[in-house]
Formats: structure tokens, sequence, C-alpha cells
């Protein structure tokens, strides 16, 4: 057997594009059809059967098969259509993906660690074929997008991730680790489910727990180095923000519901900014939620207030929360302790939480649905000549409003974004609005490539705010007159690759870099460094020796 392995390889296969020369070389002549093809002409055979399914869900099914076959045509396909796929390898129909799971699953992607598994996590590394890993997104399945404990069919949301890491900032795919740690789900239905792919008990919160994540972490820096970033996604609201208070300057590591969701939330605001003509010092932000993305949307606002001048006690009153039990008041215990204000009187909704606060910005980080009703975006609309309206729960049926309603009900004097996509709206007098995506994917993929490209061992929140602001500022007037308050999904690799430039100013600016010699041009040198589809060659160098006699 000579080149079998290669064309079995999703990394170096290449269907029929291996060359006739590469064919014979390798001894996999005849083993594929005489056509010599283009990566051009694959390209095309796969965008046109995927034009031909209406199931996202099929969809899904169909790029991860070629995802398992031919990894180089999958990111390409995948990021000449970005905008159109990225629905389906994230938000929202990875979302449904993983619901089913077991159901729809082909190949193991991905590495899997189980509580029993105590002790060995280092041998498991071992097993993974890389060598060369860069960055790891895990989960414990806990709190998959607002869809709640999903076990190890989460491995969808890592794997999903770091799709992204590579389609958009073009993170080398071998540099990159899936992870789903299993301890087990308390979501009854799979424990019922005989296709679930786990292990059948509930979740353990014992001590056994933070001893498995404390050995994971260990495992990772001590198998690819201390400066591995280490990214937590859809952990449970009281353990992400445990574990990120534990590791954050340990590790190189961050929360991308707390931190990155923070700095695009962020950014989506200081666009809004830009149009509303106000300084982020006069908004007063009331959320619908107060767990992950909203604290850590809060947070950064609290630092981008502060950057220009106010004090954090100041900043703090200008933000209220409203979750399950209603506004957020001094009474209430939790992690919000921040923002704990006097309660401003008897309220029962969130509709009177909106008339009695009276805030600039509602942000919609519940996972509950629509919540944002007819009568509290009409309240804004009042309330605002132009009010901001974050519906940001995840996936689509989970939106606290729909891009339609936000639109329509305000005249189109909202400024709108959504954490799923929605289409164009267009109001009855013909005018045209494009929400804004509030999508985690314009800020972690770009931050990883800075972080990893200057060996930084530990990310301040400064880094989120700084990513924030170099967001908010690449979108062009022409796209805030649209509507718009990030840039075109299309646009989303020169965005990710202006940020890494940004981001790594940055962290060298401030000595939060270590690799070094610090590159002096560091737009080139991210620019050099970024993977690009086209296929390698497998021939060999062949060359004849120059004729000694002739030479001397
Ligand atoms: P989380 O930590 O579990 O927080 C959810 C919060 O919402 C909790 O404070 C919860 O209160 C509250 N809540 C639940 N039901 C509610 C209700 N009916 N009314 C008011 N508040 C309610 O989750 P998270 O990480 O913040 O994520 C929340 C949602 O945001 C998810 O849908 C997620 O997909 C979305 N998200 C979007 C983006 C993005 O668009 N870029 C990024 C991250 C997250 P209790 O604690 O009392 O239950
Ligand atoms: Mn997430």
């Amino acid at each position: 057997e000579k080149g079998k392995p290669l064309m079995l390889n999703p990394r170096t296969n290449k269907g029929m594009a291996f060359s006739l020369q590469e064919r014979q070389i390798l001894g996999i002549h005849g083993l594929l059809p005489p056509k010599v093809e283009t990566q051009d002409i694959q390209a095309m055979r796969f965008q046109k059967n995927l034009k031909k399914m209406t199931d996202p869900l099929q969809k899904y099914i169909y790029l991860m098969g070629i995802q398992e076959r031919n990894e180089r045509l999958f990111y390409r396909v995948l990021m000449e259509d970005i905008d159109e796929l990225m629905p389906i390898v994230y938000t929202p129909t990875v979302g449904l993906a993983c619901t089913q799971y077991g159901h729809i699953f082909r190949r193991p992607k991905g590495l899997f660690i189980s509580i029993r598994d105590r002790g060995h996590i280092r041998s498991i590394l071992d097993n993974w074929p890389e060598t060369n890993v860069a960055a790891v997104v895990v989960t414990d399945g806990e709190r998959i997008l607002g869809l709640g404990d999903l076990g190890v069919y989460g491995m969808g949301i890592p794997v999903g991730k770091l799709c992204l890491y590579t389609a958009c900032a073009g993170i080398r795919p071998e540099k990159c680790l899936p992870v789903v740690i299993d301890v087990g789900t308390d979501n009854e239905t799979l424990l019922e489910d005989p296709l679930y792919m786990g292990l059948y008990q509930k979740r353990d919160r014992s001590q056994a727990y933070d001893d498995l994540i404390d050995e994971f972490m260990e495992a990772v820096v001590d198998k690819y180095g201390q400066d591995t970033l280490i990214q937590f996604e859809d952990f449970g609201n009281h353990n992400a923000f445990r574990f990120l208070r534990k590791y954050r300057e340990k590790y190189c590591t961050f929360n991308d519901d707390i931190q990155g969701t923070a700095s695009v939330a962020l950014a989506g605001l200081l666009a809004a900014q830009r149009v509303v003509g106000k300084p982020i010092t006069e908004h007063r932000v009331l959320f619908l939620g107060a767990g992950e993305a909203a604290l850590g949307i809060a947070n950064l606002i609290v630092m981008a207030m502060m950057e220009t001048g106010m004090t954090q006690d100041e900043a703090r009153k200008k933000i209220w929360m409203f979750d399950k039990y209603g506004l957020i008041a001094k009474e209430t215990d939790g992690n919000q302790e921040a923002f704990l204000h006097d309660s401003p009187g008897n309220i029962q909704s969130f509709l009177d939480a909106v008339n009695t606060i009276k805030p600039t910005a509602i942000i919609g980080v519940a996972g509950a649905g629509p919540l944002f009703t007819h009568d509290v975006i009409k309240a804004m609309g009042n309330l605002n000549e132009r009010p901001i309206i974050f519906a940001l729960s995840n996936p689509t049926n989970k939106a606290e409003c729909t891009a339609e309603d936000a639109y329509t009900l305000t005249d189109g004097r909202c400024l709108f974004a959504s954490g799923s996509p929605f289409g164009p709206v267009t109001l009855s007098d013909g005018r045209v609005f494009t929400p804004g995506q509030g999508n985690n994917a314009y800020i972690f993929p770009g931050v990883a490539l800075a972080v990893i490209l200057s060996g930084v061992r530990h990310i301040s929140d400064t880094v989120f705010l700084e990513a924030a602001k170099t967001l908010a500022e690449q979108l062009t007037d022409k796209e805030l007159e649209e509507g718009r308050l990030y840039p075109p999904l299309s646009n989303i690799r020169e965005v990710s690759v202006q940020m890494a430039v940004k981001v790594m100013e940055y962290v060298y600016a401030k000595g939060m870099a270590f690799r070094y010699p610090e590159p002096v041009d560091k737009n080139n040198f991210i620019r050099a460094t970024v993977w690009n589809t086209s296929y390698d060659s497998f021939l060999p160098d062949t060359y004849d020796w120059p004729d000694v006699k002739e030479q001397q």
C-alpha cells in the first residue's frame, strides 16, 4: 500500500485532482476515474449539489461529509459562500444538528474525554494524531446555544467553532482540536435515547468534575505548550464563571460565551453610537437575562465607559438586568453584585422595566424565546428617537424578537442586531434594512489568530475591548446607512485579518506577547501565515546534479 492512505485521509486527499504523475508515483493510478480534475470543478460539483438541497440539516450532513473526505475542498466551498454556509456549520443549524447528533452521526470528529478517564487524559491526548495543536475549543455540553444540556451531542459546537477558526482567520485545521468532556447529562430525553453517545448518567457535579477539568488543562499544556489557546464554550453558567476566574491568569484561555459575546455586542453598540451620535456614557442599557452573555457584555461596556473618564460606579449605574424573577435589585444574590441597584419600585414585567428604566438599548440574552413583545418594541420606539434593540439569543426560535417586528414597530428607526441571522426587511414604504448579526464569529477567529501568533500567555479583557473597537471601526458610513451594525459576513476573512493585525499590535505594545522576534510589519506577517485551500503537490523534488566536469 503506497498512496491509498493519502486518499483516505481528508487532510491530504484531493480526489480526482491527483495529477497523472502523482497517481503513478503514489501507486493510486486506476483507483480514480481517468479525468484529472481541478479544484474549481470539484467545488462547482459541491456547490451545485448544495444549491439543490432545501433542508438545512441535510446541507449540514452533506458539508460535514465533504470535511470528512477532502478538507481543503470543504474549506474552499465554505469560504467562497461563507454568508450562506456559516448558518449551516454554525448557529442556527449546528444547534439542530447537535440535538440530533447521535442520529445523523457518520464519523467521529474531535476528542472525547469522559469522567471515567480520570488520571489518563494525557494518554488520550497522545492518541490524537496531530502533534502541533495551537488551539483547543472545549465544551462539557451543559448549555449548548440556548438549547440547554445536550451532553456529548454538544460536540457539534467545538467542531463548528474551529471550522470558523480556519474559514474566517486562516488558522490551519491541523492546529485545531475540538474536545467534549463527558461528565454525564441531566437531559432526561437523551438518557432515554438509545442512540445517545455519551455516558448514561446524571452530570457529575462533585469534586471529581473539577479535578477532571484541572487535569485536562494541565494535560493540554503539557502536551502542546503553555501558550496553547483553550477556548471554553457552552458550559453551564455557574461553571463558566468559575473556570474563567480560576484559569484566566494561569492559562491562555477565554470563555467565548462571556468574553467573545461581550466583544461583539459592544462592537454593535459602538457602531450604533456612531449612528445615534451619543457617546457611550450617555446610554442606559437594560438586559433581558443576567447570565454569561449579559454579565460579559455589561462588564465590557463598563470598561468602555471608564476609558472615557467615567468611574466604575457611575458606569455600573447605567446598566440594569432583568432575569427570570424580574428586575435585579439589591436583595438578589449571584454573579451580578456589580449591577445591583436600588429597586425603582414595583416592577411586574419586562415592559414595566422598560417604561421605568427608560433604556436607550435593550439586549436580549435570556435564551428564553420571543420576550421582546410588540409592546416592548413600541415602548422603546416611544422612548428613543433611535432605539437600540439587540435580540441575541440563539438559535433563531430563541431570539427575543424578529428583525421584521423590530423595524416595522419602530418605523425603521431602531438599530437592530440578532444572534442568529435574519434576512433584510422591507417596510411598506419600500425602505430596506439589513439587520446586523452580532455573531461571535466576528471576534473569536481574529482574536485567536493574533493570540496564537503572538505567544500570548494569558488573555486580558482589554484584548476584547480592543477587538470590539476594531470591529466597529471597520464599518463604512455607507454600511451604517443601510442599517448595518456589523460588516457583511462575506467580508469576514478580511475583517478577521485586520482584527488580528490590530490585536497583535496591541498585545506587543502592552507587553503581553512573548513570541520573539516581534514581527515588524504585522500586517504582512499575518497575511503570509494564513492558510489557503489550494492543494499541495505530492511529487518529490526531482532534479539532476550539475555535470561536475563541465563546472570545473
Ligand atoms: P446563561 O448564562 O444560562 O444565562 C441565561 C440568563 O437568562 C439567566 O440569567 C437566566 O436566569 C435568564 N433567563 C432565563 N429565562 C428567562 C426568562 N424567561 N426571562 C428572563 N430571564 C430569563 O446563558 P448565556 O450564556 O448568557 O446565553 C443566553 C442566550 O444568549 C443563549 O440563547 C445564547 O445562545 C445567546 N448568546 C448569543 C450570543 C450572540 O449572539 N453572539 C453569544 C452568546 C450567547 P436564571 O439564571 O434565573 O435561569
Ligand atoms: Mn457558545
